[in-house]
């Protein structure tokens, strides 16, 4: 099962590597730092990717850990995802799990020489976050300051971008489109289309079921979506089921979206394993999908 992953991985590093429309530029690169959920597993930290183009790097989500997966990446050859380079964020919901890496987002960057603040996208209550983060650090920002350290006056501070459904950013290399997803009873919660000259991606963030993943995606090069597995021994709860039949996605709902959204690549991540293999999870997504996919591990790049 692992040499069916391994060998898929390979063959879609090697078409991403010949995307380039005219050899200038880089091609766009999707790269998984964590692909976890709050299970404290080892092997998959926090929900984040990065969406890199022209060596710039665009964050989706800070689950923990995200600063030294994005240094991971970095020593695989992806330079502009050092830290100091990290300086755009675009949260999908403010679930812990997407959320906890938020201050190290913050501060590490700053602490190792960032100097322009964070300029971070995301839902009503980004606001209210991040200044409870400013209080809470308030003294030691002071310290690296006014003290030896000398740090620079303006990287630890953050720009908050409230969202809503629409066009989010755009610059010369992306322009980032955001529509909401059905994720329980969070009253606001996103996915995200980033459109380069290059490459159309869509990230669907925590979901149920959604025809706004369908509309987004159409045809994209490349689909993140979550799912979790059916076959858990907490799914035999009421509650927990009705949490996770409106939270998130089965594999036979998954393989729904899928086929209607038509992605040339399908990426499962943010899988919710329920303490069982990975393979069970596969087994199953292979029943309802035939398309081209890959279960994503940490630091993939796809
Ligand atoms: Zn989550
Ligand atoms: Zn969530």
């Amino acid at each position: 099962m692992k040499k069916f992953f391994l060998g898929l991985v390979a063959v879609v590093a090697t078409c991403a590597s010949g995307l380039a429309v005219d050899g200038a530029a880089a091609p766009t690169r999707v790269v998984v730092l964590g692909t976890g959920n709050p299970a404290a597993d080892p092997d998959r930290w926090g929900p984040a990717v990065a969406v890199v183009v022209n060596d710039r790097a665009y964050l989706i989500d800070c689950g923990p850990g995200v600063v030294r997966r994005a240094a991971a990446a970095e020593k695989n050859g992806i330079a502009a995802l050092k830290a100091k380079e990290l300086k755009i964020v675009f949260i999908t919901h403010l679930h812990s799990d997407h959320t906890l890496g938020y201050p190290d987002l913050i501060f590490s960057p700053w602490v190792l020489g960032r100097k322009e603040a964070l300029e971070a996208y995301g839902p009503a209550g980004l606001k209210s976050m991040t200044s409870h983060i400013e209080k809470a650090w308030k003294e030691d920002v002071k310290v690296r300051r006014r003290g030896l350290e000398q740090a620079n006056a303006t990287g630890y501070k953050v720009n908050v971008h409230k969202i809503r459904a629409g066009v989010v950013y755009r610059d010369a290399n992306v322009t980032v489109t955001a529509f909401p997803v059905k994720h329980g009873t969070w009253k606001e919660a996103y996915g995200y289309k980033f459109e380069t000259r290059d490459r159309k991606i869509v990230i669907s963030g925590d979901t149920a079921p959604t025809d706004e993943v369908v509309k987004a995606c159409d045809g994209c090069d490349v689909l993140l979506h979550e799912a979790f597995n059916p076959h858990g021994e907490e799914l035999k709860d009421e509650h927990w089921k009705e949490y996770f039949r409106t939270f998130h996605t089965s594999p036979a709902e998954l393989g729904e979206i899928a086929r209607r959204a038509r992605p040339k690549l399908l990426v499962v991540y943010h899988q919710s394993l329920e303490k069982l293999p990975e393979e069970d999870l596969v087994e199953q997504i292979k029943k309802e999908y035939a398309g081209e996919w890959v279960s994503a591990r940490d630091l993939g790049v796809y």
